[in-house]
């Protein structure tokens, strides 16, 4: 629900109350300036993110062309705010604009009927142009946020012709800050190191768990901000243009404005493109007509990917605009000419005119006011250009919505009630419904293609507005092989080039396409668990099949209330039905039977009551004593790493570099994880003199020492990734990263799903498929059985991966077709390589996995490789051999 910050009875009573004693006035309209405490951008300066809301609210108080609106809590339990502003009238009718809005994108009038043409039209002659900006997403990258009131303080009391017609014409929704923590914390530390060469790097991640990566979270929408967004783009505004700034324009232009370099994704409908390429283009105008010089498009960024703030919503009909503006900081900078890069990424001079260059920066004095007045002129070109093509707009996103829906007539997604993990679909379903697709849920039976389907079944239909959203996520990714010249090395993606997300999560989704499927439905507008159940009073154990992941929070709800937990080797037979090696026991105690049931109840679980143990070997699991490694200067995989182990309820400390140098680990900690990181960063980590003391000269060779010493031990260490080099380059493992030095246009793999074969009997992959989808990106390759070579020869595989005493082999990739979505060159490299290990050292052991299993939350299909790792370094028994140990010590 949305809540007026500023109730309008109360601002009634207080105009009242004044008007009693002197004639009707308005509070006057405050500049930021007097709330602030100085003109926004002003150098050396940057507000907090609680100063400037402060200044919206006051803002909100003293006008009537704006409204301010809580949105929602942050990570860190901050109000997040949004602001409307346009005319009085308007803002007066604003449930009207906005319905307007949402029937033209939806394509559905009052009574949920599609719209004619001829009403479309009317509709859009009728409405406002919904115009959303935004205003502080990277929070390192400042100059937005500090524009923002400066902004919203222009678009309220300018009375030019072109504001009064931008107010008449257009809804501006302005987002002062996309991530209001990261703006509190970097102004801060700004402030008090002013003058430092630190001042603008920070020793932590920006956002409490995601950091940059906020940027990354569109369609999975993990954290809060991103939830709290997608209600306002999806639900409540329907924006026809959603401009998102950044600050990071290749050096020395001084802004980046669309249109942006190819590929571009092929979901994305031909009038968003176009309307991108129209805004793009109001906005360099505009910064030449103002001598605003060094504005450069096609260049770096593409709209490839999927994922982005300004990237999700062209999949929802929307003009996503990306500027980019230079100098990110309220230090003045002089910039020389002479020093310049000669050429920009694309091939062009940066001192000479091109076609999307044709003014460029010359040098000179650099203030960071300049920085915000080019993000004015942005937009302010962009607010322009809504006004001016207010009906295209708006009719565009009818047009758009109505073409989707022919478009996807005969094609529906099925997601079968059947599933390896059934929570992992309704999550999936759960997440799909926040980025807004219309979901049913079967009510009977039916057949579809000739396969049959149980009630209960999900079906998303691409006779839908949104169908290129649906299309991009639950289909592979097939980017385009692009060289930067023939045969030369690829032009790399600007993120990632496949994101598939029923194959992140492990989800079954059958494509239907001959025909539109008829079955009797319900809308779903939360996809609810499966009913869990207990079987009945256990005599011996209460069973937890290990395929859900939910099964894991409720083993850590049980550990912590006390429960005896063991996991079986072997298969359990389970009242008739058979559970996996892996499955988890329970054993009946006092008070067992009540927590089973409400972990079945909250976490929708079929746990089977046991009358006997069963029969086979098992192992005993204890609460985990967890410490996940956290580098000074801010690691994201850490953060997003800590995030999964929070929605699981796994425990964890968190350990700097002087924990890991101090030693006796192996006392405190039973597994501890090495977040993605190079071996570099991790024993290095932060140069002297680039930050405070404590932050600078990483792990060390000490820390490396205790590390090895905490797995000979008996302690688990778990590599993330390519954190993976630590062990192989000094543990002595039999272990060789076997695409280390090869060449990348050898072999080049940017963020891909790969297809990996899974040892489920191994305790690392118990409850998991044998076959899973597994995000790469620029991963290490494992071969066992040999060692690094200082001057070896990579090579492609011959053969099988042998096996070695004392490393077990827990996932490979099979020798043929590893491309699941996205992109790869160099397939045969990885031909019957592994990709996660278990290794023995003395009495602990290493595991490696060699890929992004826990990748900004998405891939739910590999958590589970993370999760057994962490239960098996807290088992009691040791199932692995010893003799690696030996070579180990070498
Ligand atoms: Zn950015």
């Amino acid at each position: 629900m949305l809540k007026r910050l500023v109730p309008s009875a109360v601002l009634a009573a207080a105009l009242a109350m004044v008007a009693v004693a002197v004639p009707l006035a308005q509070t006057p309209v405050p500049a930021p300036e007097s709330v602030i405490g100085w003109a926004p951008c002003t150098d050396y300066k940057l507000a907090t993110y609680e100063s400037i809301s402060e200044y919206f609210r006051k803002l909100d108080a003293a006008s009537d062309r704006i409204q301010v609106y809580d949105i929602g809590k942050t990570a860190e339990g901050r109000t997040q705010i949004l602001s409307v502003i346009s005319s009085e009238d308007n803002l007066r009718n604003l449930a009207r604009y906005k319905q307007i809005a949402k029937s033209l994108a939806l394509n559905r009038d009052e009574n949920g009927r599609p719209l004619t043409d001829e009403r479309a039209r009317q509709l859009a002659r009728e409405g406002k142009a919904m115009i959303w900006v935004d205003f502080g997403l990277h929070a390192t990258e400042i100059a937005h946020s500090q524009t923002a009131p400066w902004m919203a303080w222009k678009a309220v009391t300018e009375d030019t012709e072109e504001m009064k017609e931008i107010r008449d014409k257009v809804i501006f929704i302005l987002v002062p800050n996309m991530n209001p923590d990261g703006g509190t914390l970097v102004a801060n530390w700004y402030m008090k190191h002013v003058g430092k060469p630190w001042e603008m790097s920070l020793p932590e991640l920006y956002h409490k768990y995601v950091g940059h990566d906020n940027n990354r979270d569109w369609f999975m929408f993990t954290q809060p901000e991103s939830r709290n967004i997608a209600r306002q783009l999806y639900e409540e505004y329907f924006p026809q243009i959603v401009y998102n700034q950044h600050q990071s324009a290749p050096y020395p232009a001084r802004i980046f404005v669309p249109p942006f370099e190819d590929p571009a994704n092929f979901n994305i409908p031909p009038l968003v493109m176009r309307g991108i390429n129209t805004v793009g283009d109001a906005i360099t105008r505009r910064l030449d007509q103002e001598g605003k010089v060094g504005a450069i498009s096609r260049v770096s960024f593409d709209t490839w990917w999927n994922g982005g703030m300004r990237t999700a919503p062209y999949f929802h009909n929307m003009v996503g605009i990306l500027t980019e503006t230079g100098h990110s900081t309220p230090t003045p900078a002089d910039n020389d000419p002479a020093k310049f890069p000669r050429r920009f990424s694309n091939g062009e001079s940066t001192t000479e005119p091109s076609t999307f260059y044709p003014s460029p920066y010359m040098g000179g004095h650099w203030t960071l006011r300049q920085s915000c007045e080019y993000m004015m002129t942005g937009s302010m070109a962009v607010l322009d250009i809504g006004a001016k093509r207010r009906q295209e707009w708006l009719y565009d996103t009818y047009q758009m919505a109505r073409d989707a829906m022919k478009a996807g007539a005969n094609e529906t997604y099925v997601i079968p009630a059947e599933q390896w993990d059934p929570n992992a679909a309704v999550r999936m379903i759960n997440t799909l419904r926040i980025g807004g697709v219309q979901v049913e849920r079967a009510t009977a039976p039916f057949t579809a293609s000739g396969k049959q389907y149980a009630a209960g079944s999900f079906l998303i239909r691409g006779a839908q507005p949104w169908m290129p959203y649906v299309r991009d996520l639950l289909n592979p990714q097939v980017y385009p092989d692009r060289r930067l010249y023939p045969d030369g090395p690829p032009e790399p993606p600007y993120d990632i080039s496949g994101w598939t997300l029923n194959m992140q999560m492990g989800v079954a989704v059958d494509k239907v396409t001959n025909a539109p499927v008829t079955v009797q439905t319900e809308p779903v507008t939360t996809a609810s668990i499966p009913a869990g159940v207990v079987s009945g009073t256990a005599k011996a154990a209460y069973a937890i099949d290990p395929r859900s992941n939910e099964a894991f929070i409720a083993i850590n709800r049980l550990l912590k209330g006390g429960d005896v937990v063991y996991r079986s080797a072997a298969a359990v037979d389970a009242g008739g039905k058979s559970l996996p090696a892996g499955t988890f026991l329970v054993v009946a105690g006092q008070g067992t039977q009540a927590r089973v049931e409400q972990a079945a109840k909250a976490l929708g679980l079929a746990i089977a009551a046991l009358d006997a143990n069963p029969a086979g070997d098992v192992m005993r699991v204890k609460a985990p004593r967890v410490g996940v490694y956290n580098p000074w200067g801010g690691n994201m995989d850490e953060g997003w790493t800590r995030w999964v182990l929070e929605q699981y309820e796994f425990p964890y400390t968190t350990l700097r570099d002087k924990d890991i140098r101090a030693g006796s680990l192996r006392a405190k900690f039973d597994v501890i994880l090495l977040p993605d990181a190079s071996y570099e960063q991790m024993v290095s980590g932060l140069a002297p003199g680039s930050m405070p003391e404590e932050y600078v000269g990483g792990m060390t060779a000490r820390g490396v020492t205790n590390l090895f010493q905490f797995a000979s031990d008996g302690g688990t260490l778990v590599a993330q990734d390519s954190a993976s080099e630590l062990p192989i380059a000094t543990f002595g493992l039999p272990i060789r990263n076997s695409v280390a030095s090869l060449r990348s246009n050898e072999f080049y793999i940017p963020g891909t799903l790969l297809r990996m074969t899974v040892n489920n009997t191994h305790p690392v992959a118990w409850g998991m498929p044998k076959e899973i989808a597994g995000f790469f990106v620029h991963s290490p390759v494992f071969e066992v059985g040999r060692r690094r070579g200082r001057f070896e020869e990579d090579a492609p595989a011959s053969g099988p991966t042998p096996a070695t005493a004392g490393v077990n082999v827990v996932a490979t990739y099979p020798g043929k077709d590893l491309l699941m979505s996205g992109w790869l060159m160099g397939e045969r490299y990885l031909f019957n390589k592994a990709s996660v290990l278990e290794a023995a050292i003395d009495k602990g052991r290493v595991i490696l996995l060699g890929f992004r299993v826990e990748h900004r939350g998405q891939p739910h299909a590999t958590f589970k490789l993370l999760f057994n790792s962490i239960y098996l370094g807290a088992s009691e028994k040791a199932t692995m051999g010893q003799r690696q140990t030996e070579a180990a010590r070498r």
